[in-house]
Order: C-alpha cells, then sequence, then structure tokens
C-alpha cells in the first residue's frame, strides 16, 4: 500500500478524536534556534475550524488496526474497515513534509493497540522522539497515550511531547464496562494521576531553577531560563463520547469537574457518539443533536472560567418535560438558563458588584468583566458605558443596573426566557 493511501485510512480513522486542540502549550526554546519547527520564541498558532476543532496539526494513527473491542468505535477488532499501518520513519517523513511545506505547526499522533499497550506506546514514543532529537523538530506534538503502557514509556512520552492525553471515553466505569470491556476505568484514572504528578514536578522544578537563577545572577537574562527538564509543558487533556450511553448531562459535567479538580488535567473534550457502520446493537441508532455538544462546552467553559460548580450549572431536576432529568436546556445557554433559574441573584450592580457576580451575568465574558472593573476604579459606570463595550444589551440589560439605568419589572417577566430566545434561523441549503 502506498503512502497516500495509507494517508487517507489514518487521517480518516483520526477525525473522530476531538481531543486535538493545542491551546496552552508552552514554546520550546525555540530563540535563536534554528530547529524545524522553530516559532522563533513566538510559541504555538492555533488555527481552529469553526466547530472548534483544531486544524493546524497533522491529525493520525500511526495504526487502524486494535485488538480491542469498543463498541463505539470504528477501529474495533470486529468491524469491517480497510486497516493500514505508518512505519515510525513515515510519520516522521510526513510530519516534517508537511511543516515544510506550512500545512501544519504540529502532530497529533495517536494509534490503535497493535499486540501490546507497550508495543504500541513504544512506536508511538519513538516518533516523538526522532523528531525531537534527530531532526530537532520544535512543532506541536500531542500525543495520545495508553492507559496500560508502563509508567516508563509514559515518562518518556512527556519529555518529547507537548500535551498528553488518555481518553477516558465515557462519563463512567459502568458505561466503560459495557462498552469497552478491555478498557479499565481504574487504570486509566491511575494513569492521568501518574502524569499529573509528573507535570506538577516538571513545573515545580522549572519555576525554582528559574527564580533561583534570578536570585544568584539578576543581571544576566540568559541565566533565568530553567533547564529542568519539561514534561508535558501543554499538559493533559482527555475526551468523552457524548450520546454513546445513558449517562446525562449532569453526570458528564461531575466527571469533567473531577477531572479538573483531581487531575489537573486543561481540557475535557466531549465528542458526540456518531453512528458507526455495522454497529453493535447496544448503541443508539442515531447521534445526538450537535448542540448537546455545544451546550457541554459552554457548560464545560463556565465550570472552568466562571466559578460555576456541575451543581449549579444542571440542577438534578432539570430536563425536558417526559425526557431524561440533569439534562442541559438545548435551546440557550447554560449561562441564560442559570441567570433565568436565580432571579434573585439579580440585578447586579455594575458599580459595586465583586468579579464573580459580574462574571454571572449573561451576555459577559471575562475581558468585558476586567474592562468594567478598570473603568469603575476611575468613575461610576452608567448606561451608555455598556453600549461602548459592545456587549449584547438585550441579553444583558434585565441583569444590571447602573448609576443611570434600573432594569425595573422587566426581570419579573414572565416570558423573559422568549424574549432573549435567539431568532429562529432558517438552515442553509445544502
Ligand atoms: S482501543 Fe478502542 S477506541 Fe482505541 S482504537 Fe482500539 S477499539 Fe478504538
Amino acid at each position: 500500500m502506498n503512502l497516500q493511501s495509507k494517508l487517507a485510512i489514518l487521517a480518516d480513522a483520526a477525525k473522530y478524536d476531538a481531543s486535538c486542540a493545542s491551546s496552552g502549550a508552552a514554546p520550546r526554546n525555540s530563540v535563536g534556534g534554528r530547529g524545524m519547527g522553530s516559532t522563533e520564541g513566538m510559541g504555538i498558532c492555533h488555527s481552529y475550524a469553526p466547530d472548534g476543532r483544531c486544524i493546524s496539526l497533522l491529525k493520525i494513527l500511526l495504526t487502524n488496526f486494535c485488538q480491542y473491542d469498543c463498541l463505539y468505535c470504528v477501529n474495533r477488532v470486529t468491524s469491517n474497515v480497510p486497516r493500514a499501518r505508518f512505519t515510525v520513519d513515515e510519520v516522521v517523513q510526513l510530519t516534517l513534509d508537511f511543516y515544510r511545506r506550512n500545512c501544519i505547526e504540529g502532530l497529533f499522533l495517536s494509534s490503535g493497540i497493535i499486540q501490546s499497550p507497550d508495543y504500541t506506546m513504544e512506536q508511538v514514543v519513538e516518533v516523538a522522539r526522532v523528531l525531537r532529537e534527530e531532526h530537532d523538530f520544535r512543532g506541536y506534538i500531542h500525543l495520545k497515550t495508553i492507559p496500560d503502557a508502563s509508567p516508563e514509556l509514559m515518562q518518556r512520552a512527556g519529555r518529547y511531547a507537548d500535551r498528553l492525553s488518555i481518553n477516558i471515553e465515557l462519563p463512567t466505569a459502568e458505561s466503560l464496562t459495557a462498552l469497552a470491556p478491555e478498557k479499565d476505568s481504574a487504570a486509566i484514572d491511575r494513569s492521568m494521576a501518574r502524569m499529573a504528578v509528573h507535570i506538577g514536578e516538571s513545573r515545580a522544578a522549572r519555576k525554582e531553577q528559574a527564580a533561583q537563577a534570578i536570585v544568584s545572577m539578576p543581571q544576566s537574562r540568559t541565566t533565568r531560563r530553567a533547564s529542568a527538564p519539561l514534561f508535558a509543558p501543554g499538559g493533559q487533556s482527555t475526551q468523552m463520547i457524548v450520546g454513546a450511553d445513558a449517562t446525562n448531562d449532569r453526570t458528564i459535567l461531575a466527571t469533567s469537574a473531577r477531572l479538573y479538580g483531581v487531575h489537573r488535567l486543561r481540557r475535557v473534550y466531549y465528542s458526540a457518539f456518531s453512528p458507526i457502520p455495522d454497529a453493535a446493537r447496544a448503541l443508539p441508532l442515531a447521534a445526538p443533536p450537535t448542540v448537546r455538544e455545544h451546550r457541554l462546552y459552554q457548560a464545560d467553559w463556565l465550570m472552568r472560567i466562571y466559578g460555576f460548580t456541575h451543581d449549579e450549572i444542571v440542577p438534578p431536576s432539570q430536563g425536558t418535560p417526559g425526557g431524561p432529568m440533569g439534562m442541559l436546556a438545548l435551546d440557550m445557554d447554560p449561562k441564560l438558563a442559570w441567570a433565568l433559574a436565580h432571579r434573585e441573584r439579580f440585578p447586579v450592580n455594575l458599580n459595586t458588584a465583586p468579579r464573580e457576580l459580574l462574571l454571572r451575568v449573561p451576555g459577559f465574558g471575562v475581558q468585558t468583566v476586567e474592562r468594567l472593573l478598570a473603568a469603575r476604579r476611575v468613575r461610576r459606570l452608567r448606561h451608555a458605558d455598556l453600549s461602548r463595550l459592545h456587549v449584547p444589551l438585550k441579553k444583558v440589560l434585565p441583569f444590571v443596573e447602573a448609576a443611570d439605568y434600573r432594569p425595573g419589572r422587566a426581570l419579573e417577566a414572565a416570558d423573559l426566557a422568549a424574549q432573549l430566545a435567539p431568532p429562529p434561523v432558517q438552515r442553509s441549503l445544502f
């Protein structure tokens, strides 16, 4: 099979993995370096598809051959799809070629399980090693790791990769047992914990080294750069499949909250289950609405950046009448849904409210809140200030008060949700 055919199969097989965003990666030391992929000290550039997925990486599998039988996966052992396998050298050459042609900024590499988790992981790590050590590649590398692989291999992977990830796959241990019988949620947890320790140790060592360098030679900027080994400076991430089992959004978000809290994950990616050819009967026939994935990302954002807890975002009793409970509303964003359900917390005074409360106003982003806080240090905020900040006034005004503005009875309107709903949009022709 020629390289192009392999690429067609193995790039297509990788498209189901959503956890490829390159955000949060620290730049490798490319200052003054002429290594392949050097970014001249400016870090990693990002490019995202309209649905939020990163498109600037060469995203491939080493092989789509797999001895596991995860029912939701098109590459499972019982799936009747064409198989292919790259050699280590082929992946290295492809990455370098695409990079030279300016098509990519880095590599996202995952793999089916061949022979054993350790054998597979060795091959994946070898690709990263050859790129870094033999070709001085300084572009971005994200490696998908295999939870059952040995800790030593994981440690080597972290030395070469900007980001590591282990897919948790499903939100509960019970669902994992039912749909991916060879996978073990305890092993996934252990691997994530180990990675978190290595990432934390590496960061602490580099911080300490940098601090010591400043103390010992405060004049010399060049000596301030820490030389302790990097370990996955972009942290670790994971992917959860949504809609392959009956788990509700509340449980999904509780799992994410645990991963962020316990294992310090950088990101949890949600991937709406897509029906696959020859699917097992345990799987639903249809994909969940794509807006569900979108709402989960919004809720995730609220937990990570806006200080909400998963309990606040989805109370147990929330759901569509007759449908499952503990679900996010599909027809409005979770922040607006929370505000409408907690009208007693509003209006929020723009001139006196703390940052945490301002962040809860629908239509306010983090940047808007920072600007409001800066502006109110020098003067009282008025209605006109909101217009100047280009916030969505219709959405914001019922929830705030300013020096010259109060929302009156707008907050009490029974049809407030309908008033704030986005206008229906006609779908485009295909
Ligand atoms: S381990 Fe499971 S999810 Fe991963 S490639 Fe194999 S069958 Fe697919």
